[in-house]
């Protein structure tokens, strides 16, 4: 698949999406070898003769997260299509080895210890094409930012709550990622996963993904490789305003200049997490460089050098005085994976 429809628009807030497609983590050396590691020498011979570059070892996470936040994992292999993906699933059963789905890595927290076995990024899922007149079919690597410009150039509106929220199309699924002006699931007309445990592609409808505010029923134990979106025929000179209007609002409020990966705390029902915690005067708290942002209280950010420890430890000590205050048990927006 080839959108080819890509013609150069430019809107607010391009410039953090296109940084973000730049993205090349790939380091000069091959990292040092961990002992923690669980993979044995066959396992890396295995891992590198069936995905040749697109596997690196002992792969430092923290260059694969938004937040800059995260120890190694033993791989991270990042196939380039859906026939590659069941290929190495089946390779992993195959030698017992345990495998973690990542996108953009946009609302992952890794712990310090690193990821025991095959992280699986999407990042070389990249196709896009048109489907029918209003449909369009998008692999799960593809970006956020990616398919609204499509959407834009090809006059197609429903995908314009997706103005700056980062991430790729298989994370966001996950998440349903959203904003107030709509979430994935309103355009969401199939999902297809590789079941991780044998490598069969299972496709499912909307209803079938169950989704929910920031989050959906697609089991754990699968990787999303692609989805046929639903739009709506739409002129792309209605859609700009609004889109810029989001973007524009959301520039306006949110943190600059820090690592973080938006909004750490689901909002509770009716309320709004960052109202929760600032009437609880936590701004600026810190554990380390790990800190609640002056600028909005729902961003636990990295100022720098944080660990995962610390940021664990913010949001800890976050949960607990909102509980103390107003009774409010916050629940996690942000993803934790990995080990201590
Ligand atoms: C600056 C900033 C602003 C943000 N604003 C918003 C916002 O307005 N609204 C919003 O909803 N979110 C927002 N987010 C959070 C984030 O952008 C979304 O949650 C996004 O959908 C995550 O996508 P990702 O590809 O980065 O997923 P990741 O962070 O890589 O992963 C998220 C979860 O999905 C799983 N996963 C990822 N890809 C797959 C796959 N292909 N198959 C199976 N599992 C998978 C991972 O294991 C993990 O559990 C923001 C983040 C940042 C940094």
């Amino acid at each position: 698949m080839n959108s080819g429809l890509d013609d150069g628009l430019v809107l607010v807030g391009d410039e953090l999406e296109a940084a973000a497609e730049a993205r090349d983590p790939a380091p000069a050396a091959p990292a040092a070898r961990n002992p923690r590691s669980a993979l044995t020498d066959d396992d890396r011979a295995a891992l590198a003769a069936l995905l040749g570059d697109a596997v690196r070892f002992d792969e430092p996470m923290r260059r694969h997260t938004t937040l800059k936040i995260g120890g190694p994992a033993d791989a991270l292999a990042e196939p380039a299509s859906v026939e590659a993906t069941r290929a190495l699933a089946a390779l992993c059963v195959a030698r017992g080895l345990a495998m973690t789905p990542i996108g953009a890595g946009s609302n992952l927290l890794v712990r310090d210890g690193g990821v025991r076995g095959v992280v699986i990024g999407t990042r070389a899922l990249r196709g896009l094409a048109r489907l029918g007149a209003t449909g369009l079919r998008v692999e799960a690597g593809v970006s956020t930012g990616k398919v609204l410009k499509t959407a834009l150039a090809a006059d197609l509106g429903g995908v314009e709550f997706l103005g700056g929220v980062p991430g790729s199309i298989g994370g966001g699924l996950i998440m349903n990622a959203g904003t107030y002006l709509g979430e994935l699931k309103d355009v969401t007309r199939t999902v297809t996963t590789v079941r991780l445990a044998d490598g069969e592609l299972v496709v499912r409808d909307n209803a079938a993904c169950r989704f929910v505010y920031r989050g959906s029923a697609l089991p754990p134990d699968e990787l999303v490789v692609a989805a046929d979106l639903e739009l709506t025929p739409r002129p792309r000179a209605e859609m700009e305003p609004v889109i810029k209007a989001l973007r524009q609002r959301r520039h306006d409020r949110e943190p600059k200049k820090v690592s973080n990966s938006g909004s750490t705390f689901k909002n509770p029902p009716g309320e709004f997490a960052g109202r929760l915690i600032e009437a609880c005067e936590l701004k600026g708290t810190r554990v380390g460089d790990a800190v609640v942002s002056p600028a909005h209280a729902n961003w636990l950010v990295n100022e720098g050098a944080a660990r995962a420890a610390d940021l664990l430890a913010l949001i800890a000590q976050v949960r607990a005085r909102v509980a103390e205050v107003h009774g409010v048990t916050l629940e996690l927006e942000v993803k934790v994976i990995g080990e201590d």
